[in-house]
């Protein structure tokens, strides 16, 4: 038997890596055809481009050890602390914690995490029973490393524990819209927080932060906007593209859009505890157990796996 992961997000991997560590046997599920979540990575007309997280801070002790050794490997750089904000009545810009981002791309953080773990993807788990088993399987356990949402889609209802954990988040979603400019028409421009707009959230330099310098731009809509189309993501790109060059004032047209529908994007309260875990041996970890970033997903997922190897010793 071994304990069953869940989800090959950040917050599964670091779990993953905790009870390996602590000498347990894992086996990590992932529904994706790849690693990584949220913290997505695409190929588009053969070019990697950030999607999902825009970039990520460091501000917990372990976190940062990690990161620096991402560093010293060449998989993270310091991008910028200073980024824009666009009210409707002026920009400034804002300084803040330093954000890091992936010259490969952040999903290459997943994959380096995932690295000497026993993953499978492909693999969408359908039922968590108690037992725990995992598809009609035993575990020793079982971690979900998934939004509230897609937990209680698996979790039985005797699991009354876990599926109480999760059953009050509540989650936004988001569309991510890539859009590739035949040359860089903007200056001085890193990524841009949009405030009170109906369509615009930020705005982030893929080029700058990827350090190819490619004409790329990401655009994250607001809920509202990306609710209007559930049905088909893809008929967002004229209105978010127009959206984009109004509030940079850029004249020249894209030449491709690209759009990814995020379902559970971000949950609306941040949660007040690191992680889920009970009796039946069922954890929940993730970035809704705190302000939701990627850091705190990692987090989450090292801090239950500690707790979750405690409890089997
Ligand atoms: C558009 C966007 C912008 C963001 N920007 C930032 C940012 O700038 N900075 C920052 O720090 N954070 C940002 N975030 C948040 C960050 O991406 C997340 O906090 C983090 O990646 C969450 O990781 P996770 O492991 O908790 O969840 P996820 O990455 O969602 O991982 C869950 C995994 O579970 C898998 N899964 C689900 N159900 C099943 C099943 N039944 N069987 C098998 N596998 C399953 C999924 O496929 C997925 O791989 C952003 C997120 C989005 C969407």
């Amino acid at each position: 038997m071994a304990v069953v992961v869940v989800g090959a997000g950040i917050a599964g991997l670091a779990c993953a890596r905790s009870l390996t560590e602590a000498g347990l046997a894992v086996r990590v599920l992932e529904r994706s055809r790849v690693c990584g979540g949220r913290l997505a990575t695409k190929r588009y007309d053969d070019r990697r481009t950030d999607i999902g997280a825009a970039y990520f801070t460091a501000q917990d002790d372990g976190f940062t050890s990690l990161v620096t050794r991402w560093q010293e490997r060449g998989l993270v750089r310091e991008w910028t602390d200073t980024l824009s904000v666009l009210d409707p009545d002026g920009s400034h810009q804002t300084t803040g914690p330093m954000r890091w981002a992936a010259p490969n791309g952040l999903r290459s953080l997943a994959e380096d995490l995932a690295d000497g773990l026993d993953v499978t993807t492909d693999r969408t788990v359908e039922w968590i029973e108690p037992g725990p088993k995992v598809d009609g399987i035993a575990a020793d356990a079982v971690v979900l490393a998934m939004p509230g949402p897609q937990a209680l889609r698996v979790l039985h209802p005797e699991l009354l524990n876990a599926r109480t954990a999760v059953e009050d988040q509540r989650w936004l979603p988001s569309l991510a819209v890539t859009l590739v400019f035949p040359s860089r028409d903007w200056s001085d421009f890193h990524g841009a927080f949009v405030n009170d707009h109906p369509i615009l959230q930020a705005v982030f330099d893929d080029g700058d932060r990827r350090g190819d310098t490619a004409p790329v731009l990401v655009a994250h809509t607001t809920a509202e906007f990306a609710e209007n189309y559930v049905a088909d993501p893809a008929a967002a790109s004229d209105e978010v593209e127009a959206a984009v060059r109004t509030v940079l004032g850029l004249d020249t047209r894209a030449v491709t859009a690209h759009v990814h529908r995020w379902t559970y994007a971000r949950p609306t309260a941040p949660g007040r505890t690191p992680f889920h875990l009970d009796e039946q041996r069922i954890g929940i970890a993730g970035d809704a157990w705190g302000n939701p970033r990627v850091e705190t997903a990692w987090l989450s997922g090292m801090e239950l796996g500690k707790a979750l190897a405690a409890q089997l010793a």
